[in-house]
């Protein structure tokens, strides 16, 4: 992975790495990278995502690449528009579920998959050699395109609209003031459902809840949904990619709950798949999916590289679809990227199929518990940390496909792994009661801080 690109593409503060220049320098090495072609350039509803736009816009202009404005809409809806407007790639202006003052740029290809950390790199290399084209001619924005209208039509013809309308569910949508506010009301009233729509109104200084929708941002929502006797409820993050699920008695379905039920509905209606997964979700999803016929393929974390898998094994004719634990949700009929709406429209046609109620699925799931720390790992090799703790452990179950994951049997492991984006170390312990996994994550973090100070002091 590069100097600028992360996990999923470049972001930082407005105003510290995200300067004017350097913006207007970075699309210039986009511009470069896809010249002679046409993308699109849309953006979240951040109040600096407008402003970094215009500046995009006239990155894209020096170089003279052909670009349309796509507007204010969740990062899935620009990434359906390119590949439905026929354009060969797009910048999204985002920082999808970090506090306001970020903000980011994400790089998609032809089909508007996130392209690939190694295309990513080779924007990097323009970038910092400067080696940027400079035709004879500026070229211009070209038009407004509406990416919301053929997104929200693209959704509902992967689901069952029949089947849905006639059950008159009734959901909580939590958008967070974000890009959602634009789409999720619009596709629940197509699909016939009922919505009370709380922290919907798009503002790019997230007012009510941070963007990102962990447990503690959920609260409200979760309290809405017991209140208002709904079937569910949905909580978006900023841009729209991830959504987590309440149930009707207002208790959080964490995402590899909530994607473990979608897999099985999945599996049902397409006969069979393979399900790719980030390591760093719950064993339970492997079950799940093994259980109604599935298979299973690990990957490292990051929704770049699971999308990266699921298009090798869809080019191979399988068919693949992707979770994370975080909330995202990759249903391939659509596009093969997290997609926080077609989530939604896909939750509520699993209910509508299997005439029960979102707890009554979440029960019938593996009861298992995860929890999850980080510790600082400045000034120090992470990769040898690891290095050092999978040695301790060969005599176990384990896997190295990020960082080390660990069995100590079927329902306990611990995964330690370096960040993609900080100079941290996560961790991650599951077992079958929450006392035995906190005290697994302890076990865990105790040996890695052990090593890190064994490493720093020898
Ligand atoms: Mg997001």
């Amino acid at each position: 992975m590069g100097k600028l690109f992360g996990t999923n593409g470049v972001r930082g503060v407005f105003g510290e790495l995200l300067q004017i220049d350097f913006i207007y320098n970075l699309t210039r090495a986009i511009g470069t990278y896809f010249n002679g072609k046409e993308i699109l350039v849309g953006c979240d509803t951040r109040h600096t995502s407008e402003l970094i736009k215009k500046i995009v816009f006239a990155g894209l202009s020096s170089t003279g690449v052909a670009f349309y404005d796509s507007g204010v809409a969740p990062t899935p809806a620009h990434q359906y528009a390119v590949k439905y407007y026929n354009l060969d790639g797009g910048i999204i202006v985002t920082a999808s579920h970090n506090p306001p003052e970020y903000n980011g740029i994400k790089l998609l290809g032809k089909n508007g998959d996130e392209i690939p950390h190694s295309e990513e790199d080779k924007v990097e290399e323009i970038f910092f050699e400067q080696r940027y084209v400079k035709p004879e001619k500026l070229s211009k924005c070209k038009g407004i395109i509406d990416p919301i209208e053929p997104y929200i039509n693209g959704i509902i013809t992967h689901v069952d609209l029949e089947k849905i309308r006639k059950k008159g569910f009734k959901i909580v949508i939590d958008p967070a003031c974000g890009t959602a506010s634009l789409c999720a009301p619009k596709l629940a009233k197509i699909l016939g459902v009922k919505a009370y729509l709380i922290n919907s109104n798009p503002d790019g200084y997230f007012p009510s809840r941070e963007p990102e929708p962990l447990r503690e941002n959920l609260k409200e929502v979760s309290k809405f949904v017991a209140e208002t006797g709904s079937d569910f409820g949905i909580a978006f993050d900023g841009d729209a990619d991830r959504a987590i699920f309440i149930d009707n008695k207002g208790n959080i379905v964490w995402g590899d709950r909530s994607g473990a039920i979608l897999s099985k509905h999945v599996l049902k209606k397409h006969g069979k798949g393979t399900l790719v997964v980030g390591v760093s979700a719950s064993s339970l999803v492997e079950k799940v999916v093994k259980e109604n016929g599935g298979d299973v393929i690990w990957t490292k974390v990051g929704s770049v590289i699971i999308t990266e898998k699921i298009n090798e094994l869809l080019s191979k004719n399988i068919f693949a679809f992707g979770l994370e634990e975080n909330g995202g949700f990759f249903y391939t009929p659509h596009q093969p990227t997290r997609d926080g709406c077609m989530s939604l429209a896909l939750m509520l046609e699993t209910l509508a199929t299997e005439n029960k109620t979102l707890h009554e699925l979440d029960k019938e799931l593996p009861n298992l518990f995860m929890f999850k720390t980080k510790i600082e790992a400045k000034n120090v090799n992470r990769e040898k940390v690891i290095e050092n703790i999978a040695n301790k452990f060969n005599n176990y179950r384990h896997d190295r496909i990020d960082g080390i994951r660990v069995w100590l049997n079927e329902k306990e492991w611990f995964l330690i792994r370096p960040s993609g984006t900080e100079p941290i170390i996560r961790i991650f312990a599951e077992s079958d009661s929450e006392e035995k996994a906190k005290k697994l994550l302890k076990f865990a973090t105790d040996i890695t801080q052990n090593e890190i100070y064994n490493l720093i002091h020898k």
